[in-house]
């Protein structure tokens, strides 16, 4: 087994179902940054035979709440002092800030790059959102 020294500080993000570890890589965009990073795929496990882990050996500033998208038994584990000080799964989010463009050409955040989008859960059973701005609804399936 692939052994990956363990982290002093940061976040790892556990269970995530075998093959979806790269998609929350890329959408983290992991592989722009310059801290230590591992994606680990396909670790044999208990709960579910086969899973990927992202280790993140830094502190990273986005609500990964939007992780609930693909699966809301993904644990989110923060790391200090090479201790787990806190352990969660992600919950639909309430609201969600910037981290998706608005998929309606007109909309005014297509147009202002530098606004901040808003979308707001309209149905927490479809994962409907609905951009503040334009009315457009998005169906969050996948990140
Ligand atoms: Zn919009």
């Amino acid at each position: 087994m692939l052994r990956v020294t363990s982290i002093a500080k940061g976040i790892v993000i556990d269970h995530i179902p075998a093959g979806e570890g790269i998609k929350i890589f890329n959408f983290l965009e992991l592989d722009k940054v310059s801290y230590r990073v591992a994606l680990l795929m396909n670790v044999p496990s208990k709960k579910m035979k086969c899973k990927d882990i992202i280790k993140i050996e830094n502190e990273i500033n986005i609500n990964l709440d939007i992780l609930s998208v693909l699966n809301k038994d993904i644990t989110i584990n923060v790391i200090k002092d090479e201790k787990i000080i806190k352990k969660y799964n992600p919950k639909i989010p309430q609201e969600i800030e910037s981290v998706i463009k608005c998929k309606n050409p007109r909309c005014v955040t297509s147009v202002e790059t530098k606004l901040k989008n808003k979308y707001i859960l309209i149905s927490e059973e479809s994962k409907e959102y609905r951009c503040q701005y334009c009315e457009e609804v998005i169906k969050l399936t996948s990140l």
